[in-house]
């Protein structure tokens, strides 16, 4: 499970730098997190295709977190898309994209469904690999973080260890559910000589746009890697507060609150070119903090 970053800017694009927008890949299965200004070309850019792109989550309509979606979704269109997409977002969004839509007399040729946001926490999305859920964070207008959850899928099939027992690949579904096989001949195979541990369940928070505050803290608690934006340094923390901003060295705190094993930053203003100042002011709260660099997939 990793995320790409495609943009980790906030308001403006500034200094080679996006607005926000980031992918989680999870088992080969693509979730777009915020779909700022430019994200179609950063991901012509850094190679991503949206074949496998088909759940698209936005945490608020300020113009720096959607801007990107209605190209993104025309040029599915003239691509002749067939796989479902599904987007969630503020409720008022739906008809933002219908009118781009109705205007241009664009019916999309493949299935779309809009999902508006509920105020508080849900799950939105459960599969057998992962699940989507959306917490409150605290903004200027309404806005919500998401947490993407891998699923685990049992144990991990050995195939080379299997063919040396003769284990036929129509007990590979049991195996992963940590059943021994027996031969005709009566001989046990035990499971794990032919298997493996199989991946442990990870969480990704995304904490979107957000004042300081605890009180999104019981959704992210344990996380295996927190995303928060820090738009400013601590010097300027009263400007973040009537902003409804956060610091590098309050992502951090945070971070450290939620007992958190990994910590991303980004979402910084324009008014900053050197963003080395944001990493060394959280670590010194959360050893090990990182930036968000655009084009760079972190392992979750
Ligand atoms: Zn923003």
């Amino acid at each position: 499970m990793k995320v790409t970053i495609l943009g980790n800017n906030s308001a403006l694009p500034a200094f080679g730098r996006h607005p926000s927008c980031q992918i989680v890949s999870v088992y080969g299965e693509d979730l777009m997190l915020d779909c700022g200004e430019g994200t179609q070309m950063q991901m012509h850019r850094y190679g991503l295709r949206w074949r496998n792109l088909g759940y698209i989550f936005i945490s608020h309509l300020h113009g720096d977190h959607y801007f990107g979606l209605p190209g993104l979704i025309n040029s599915m269109n003239l691509l002749s898309r067939t796989a479902p997409l599904h987007v969630f977002g503020p409720p008022a969004l739906e008809g933002i994209l219908q009118q781009i839509l109705d205007v241009a007399d664009t019916v999309l040729c493949f299935p779309y469904e809009f999902h508006p946001l509920p105020e508080g926490s849900a799950l939105l999305v459960d599969t057998p690999s992962f699940s989507v859920t959306c917490f409150p964070v605290e903004h200027r207008i309404s806005c919500h973080g998401f947490v993407v959850e891998r699923k685990t899928r049992g144990r991990k099939i050995l195939p080379d260890r299997c063919g040396d027992y003769g284990v036929p690949s129509t007990f590979f579904d049991r195996l992963k559910q940590g059943e021994d096989y027996v031969t005709p001949e009566g001989m046990v195979v035990k499971n794990e000589w032919v298997t493996e541990a199989g991946p442990s369940p990870r969480r990704y928070a995304y904490c979107a746009d957000t004042l300081f505050t605890e009180s999104f803290l019981p959704y992210v608690t344990g996380v295996d890697t927190l995303y928060h934006e820090c738009t400013y340094l601590d010097a300027d923390a009263e400007k973040a507060a009537a902003r409804f901003h956060t610091t590098a060295r309050q992502a951090a705190q945070l971070a450290r609150m939620a007992n958190a094993k990994q910590l991303l930053l980004g979402h910084f203003s324009s008014k900053y070119r050197d963003l080395d100042p944001f990493r060394a002011e959280a670590a010194e709260v959360f050893p090990g903090a990182q930036l968000a660099v655009e084009g760079v997939a972190y392992e979750i």
